[in-house]
């Protein structure tokens, strides 16, 4: 069986379902991410897993195990093989480093000794075992932490939001120092996230989450390049709208043709495309663009602004056909001035 197995696990507060029927699996050594706004329901979730809060509904189970379920049955957190990871860690600050990592142990003295070496060699904090809290910084209090909750072995790690609270020169390597430790202790992990690039980074799989429901999982590819639907879409970066009008196989748009099958014959159709997907092409003196087969019918746009962002620069454009703005986003530096005349191209692979 997996690790995890959630199924239709629901609970409401005064009369309102936040959890609505959640159904979910994590295999050994896998990492998902639940991602989603604040307040659809996340940490409601992880609760319920924990034990720290009731269902009204569903079941979990861990290596099969039943760990609640609709008639009753409620294992405490304690017996549930289950590591917590928050973003308000907080370390024991009387206890040194190694005490902390010793705190939840059990077994004979030795045992512990090599347990704690263990982790503190993971973490690449050897030497830091007789130091106390208040002499580390945050990021090494971060991944003691991550040993303190690792020490016992856990079956399963929820982790909610815990890299929230370091500073962005730090978080990055915290992530991955973190996703590496995991994946050799083989724990199932469940991580939950508002943030896209936190989950896109650290995810095997992404739950993406909606008003209580999971609306789409999949690969951080399938999630980013195949979203299940327009919001899906929008969760991970600004996007581009496009309307059309379906005609059997195809939808017709200012942008040519598109293979969009199943829907009805004159119907109204959103083509969705992210910024860095939009082609930009100059007019080449009056002899215009030149596209590839891939490109579709290029559409003229005159640029309204240019932002430069670092990696990449953000034009939007009004276009010729019905006066709406379109943004492409170009890798580097490009800032043409407002009021260039520009062609757009939507590839059609994406
Ligand atoms: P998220 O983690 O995605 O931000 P939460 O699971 O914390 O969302 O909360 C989901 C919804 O449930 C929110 O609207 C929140 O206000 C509500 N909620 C959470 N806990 C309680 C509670 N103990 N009593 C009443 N409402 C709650």
């Amino acid at each position: 069986p997996p690790r995890l197995e959630v199924s239709g696990l629901r609970r409401a507060f005064g009369g309102r379902d936040v959890v609505a029927d959640l159904t979910l699996t994590i295999a050994a050594g896998q990492v998902t991410c639940l991602l989603g706004p604040s307040g659809c329901g996340k940490s409601t979730t992880l609760r319920m897993i924990a034990g720290v809060e009731h269902p009204d509904g569903g079941t979990i189970r861990i290596d099969g195990q039943v760990m609640s379920d609709g008639s009753g049955r409620f294992l405490p957190p304690e017996s549930r093989g289950v590591g917590l990871m928050f973003q308000d860690f907080a370390l024991f600050p009387h206890l040194t480093v190694a005490q902390n990592v010793a705190f939840g142990l059990g077994g004979d003295r030795a045992a512990r000794d090599r347990r704690v070496g263990e982790l503190l060699e993971r973490i690449n904090l050897v030497g830091y075992g007789a130091k106390y809290p208040h002499e580390l910084s945050g990021g090494e209090q971060q991944r003691v932490a991550l040993a303190r909750a690792l020490a016992p072995r856990p079956r399963v790690m929820l982790m909610d939001e815990p890299f929230s609270g370091l500073d962005n020169r730090l978080r990055d390597g915290i992530r991955d120092t973190t996703l590496e430790v995991l994946k050799e202790e083989g724990t199932a992990v469940l991580l939950v996230t508002h943030e896209p690039d936190e989950a896109l980074r650290m995810a095997d799989e992404i739950a993406l989450m909606r008003d209580g429901l999971i609306v789409q999982r999949g690969s951080p590819y399938n999630i980013y390049n195949a979203p299940a639907d327009r919001a899906a879409a929008a969760f991970f970066s600004d996007i581009n709208v496009i309307r059309g009008i379906s005609k059997g196989a195809l939808t017709e748009t200012p942008f040519g043709s598109f293979l969009t099958p199943g829907h009805a014959d004159g119907g109204a159709v959103e083509i969705v495309i992210r910024p860095q997907h939009l082609k930009i092409d100059f007019d080449r003196g009056g002899r215009g663009p030149n596209p590839t087969p891939q490109d579709g019918t290029p559409a003229r746009g005159t640029v309204t602004r240019a932002r430069y962002l670092g990696r990449e620069s953000l034009v939007d454009f009004r276009m010729d056909f019905d006066g709406s703005i379109l943004t492409a986003s170009v890798p580097g530096v490009f800032m043409p001035r407002p009021g260039t005349v520009l062609w757009l191209m939507m590839r059609r692979d994406r």
